[in-house]
């Protein structure tokens, strides 16, 4: 046998999804435009996620999540830009391959199980052609993978709203799909449940090999389960990156705001400072090629600040605790600034301030502060 340095290794993955170097989708500078008058609901929209990642998509209602996965599948049509599922050209301004041989998987977030069929039947239906001795054993394995030993002749009707996310679960996973993609599949749940059942589908997707793709408004989600997430506006992505590296080190007021909560206080920079009415910080780096002297917006977020009791008799400041709430893990001050502006700040001790005391506000140990141009809106 000679040796094939470019052969596929296929892992040892309960529904074989083949392994493929680099990226098993691939999304470039894709347009779409539902109606000539309206806004294009993506635009430039590029995209990559590599064989076996786990990516989410964040953003608000309407920024054009569901149509990007509907891209994708092979629902809508491009009007410009490249898909490529596996390495094949499935989407262009003058391609389309049809969904049903595009070999992706959906789920979504009201379930769409066929309510005639039973548990088995559901997840059997996307098998047809395979031999039947082979699609028994492919059935056997999914409700193995998704825990629903037991459930298998119940009708959808007769599960829980979890159940029957782990059925259409199995169901888009059973064909070995070369990607799943997921459309807010949790919304419909109570809160307790999205949270168990986020890190099962993520435990299932994951045993399973699969690369998938999920769709979110639920920040949380968004950053709980993914290896990376893209943040969406306005039709395309603007960041993608780790959850670590959206959170802390955003890359615009747009991302900053989707990854947490946090306040953006003009200032002024002055050379490694920006100076606010919340007090003088030093300047993440990435802020330094802004020039001296340029307005910015200075992102404070409640974790990265401390706070310490104004000294008597010093120039007051005009920072006094607005309020404070208990809050178990930790406390969080309401500080009011001379503007009328609030900024948060979270402590471990709730004892030591009091509504009213002035105080002043820092960054919390070798925290720097990120600041972004402030572009006059
Ligand atoms: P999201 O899933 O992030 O809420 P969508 O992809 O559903 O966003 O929508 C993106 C934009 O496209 C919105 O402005 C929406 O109104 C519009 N849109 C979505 N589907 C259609 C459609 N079938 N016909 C016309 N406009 C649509
Ligand atoms: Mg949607």
């Amino acid at each position: 046998m000679t040796f094939d340095p470019t052969a596929q290794v296929l892992p040892e993955s309960p529904v074989d999804v083949p392994a493929r170097r680099g990226a098993v989708l691939q999304v470039e500078d894709v347009a779409v435009q539902y109606d000539a008058a309206d806004q294009p609901a993506l635009s430039h929209f590029d995209f990559e996620v590599q064989a076996g990642e786990f990516v989410s998509i964040l953003g608000h209602s309407g920024s054009g999540k569901t149509t990007a996965l509907r891209v994708i599948a092979g629902f809508e049509k491009v009007q410009s830009g490249y898909v490529r599922i596996g390495g094949r050209l499935v989407a262009s301004s003058f391609t389309h391959v049809p969904p049903d041989k595009r070999r992706v998987g959906l789920v979504f977030q009201d379930y769409a199980l066929f309510p005639h069929l039973t548990v088995k039947a559901n997840i059997k239906f996307g098998l047809s052609g395979m031999d039947s001795s082979v699609r028994k054993a492919q059935v056997g394995k999914m409700i193995e993978l998704t825990g629903l030993r037991g459930l298998e002749r119940r009708y959808a009707h007769e599960l829980s709203g979890g159940q029957q996310q782990r059925v259409a679960l199995a169901r888009a996973l059973a064909p070995a799909p070369v990607a799943v993609l997921l459309d807010e599949p949790f919304s419909n749940l109570d809160r307790q449940l999205r949270s168990t059942l986020r890190r099962e589908v993520r435990s299932i997707l994951k045993d399973a090999g699969a690369t998938a793709v999920l769709v979110t408004h639920d920040r949380e989600e968004a950053l709980a389960l993914a290896d990376r997430v893209g943040i969406m506006n306005e039709g395309r992505i603007e960041q993608i990156g780790s959850p670590g590296e959206i959170y802390s080190r955003p890359s615009s007021p747009v991302v900053a705001r989707m990854a947490g909560p946090c306040e953006l206080v003009p200032g002024v920079l002055r050379g490694e400072m920006v100076e606010t009415e919340a007090g003088r910080f030093t300047v993440d780096a990435a802020g330094y090629e802004l020039e001296s002297g340029a307005d910015v917006l200075a992102l404070m977020r409640a974790s990265e600040l401390e706070l310490l009791a104004s000294v008597n008799g010093s120039e007051p400041t005009g920072i006094k605790i607005a309020y404070r709430e208990f809050r178990g893990e930790f406390t969080e001050f309401g500080v009011g600034l001379p503007s009328g502006r609030t900024i948060r700040v979270r402590r471990r001790s709730s004892e030591a301030f009091s509504e009213g005391d002035a105080v002043s506000i820092q960054t919390r140990g070798t925290s720097k502060v990120i600041v972004f141009p402030a572009t006059g809106n």
